[in-house]
């Protein structure tokens, strides 16, 4: 092979790994997973406020019914003062009474506040579980998708390995200041760094250079310069 020739096919393979790395970016699995994960981020989000929501109504509760019981302890020791027969003064006694009864309404109001507050947390465990629920399956789709990335991405990644195992060995079959041109060019040229001029047309860039040009490319060296896109360009046999 002619180095026009070597850099021809160091051109075509690292086209094709162009093509596998954009394959290996498009695949849907990937863009299905950043979906997937975008989600799942917003159900722990979910999750957080859910379990924070049931963890208020449970201290709530306790709150109440810590209340309830030291209001019910207090009753409970007026009402042994009145039984005690000590208080025998009837308008002290009417006023214990009258605190007693007190107390009890409020001990009932605490229970009840109580109760209602349980239900909330109660319909803050149902929702949590809910979310639990869906956070597992978000998941496990997850780990399925990631599965058949791995899959259809391995085959890709191996087939870009081998394509770029080529054309390192076709790199190193070229002249050290040709392979330098070259990826400077592709560096510069989205990629493609090397044309070959066919019927005065350059292949990198399709232009159909002035015969004149094409003349005096043909009676120059095998590797020149593609004067409308500056890549590198072969001029091979058939170019005149
Ligand atoms: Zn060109």
């Amino acid at each position: 092979m002619t180095d026009g020739e070597i850099l021809l096919a160091l051109g075509e393979r690292d086209l094709e790994i162009m093509r596998a790395e954009r394959a290996l970016d498009e695949l849907p699995e990937k863009t299905a997973i950043l979906k997937l994960r975008h989600r799942i981020a917003e159900i722990e989000r979910a999750r957080e406020q859910a379990d924070a929501y049931c963890r208020k109504a449970d201290s709530l509760v306790s709150r109440a019914q810590d209340e309830a019981a030291s209001v019910q302890d207090k009753a409970a020791s007026e009402q042994e003062k009145v039984l005690s027969g000590q208080v025998t003064n009837p308008k002290e006694l009417q006023n214990l009474t009258r605190e007693i009864a007190a107390l009890e309404r409020r001990r009932d109001a605490l229970e009840h506040e109580a109760l209602g507050l349980m239900e909330k947390a109660e319909a803050g465990r149902g929702q949590l579980a809910k979310v639990d629920a869906a956070l597992a399956e978000g998941r496990s789709k997850e780990a399925a998708l990631i599965e058949r990335f791995k899959e259809r991405g391995g085959q890709l990644q191996h087939e870009t390995d081998r394509l770029r195992a080529e054309r390192d060995a076709l790199g190193k079959r070229l002249p050290a200041d040709v392979l330098a041109r070259y990826e400077a060019a592709r560096a510069s040229k989205h990629g493609i760094g090397v044309g070959r001029l066919a019927n005065g047309v350059c292949s990198a860039c399709r232009t159909q250079l002035p015969a004149d040009r094409t003349q005096s490319l043909a009676q120059g060296p095998e590797i020149a310069e593609c004067p409308n896109c500056r890549r590198v360009l072969v001029v091979g046999a058939e170019s005149t």
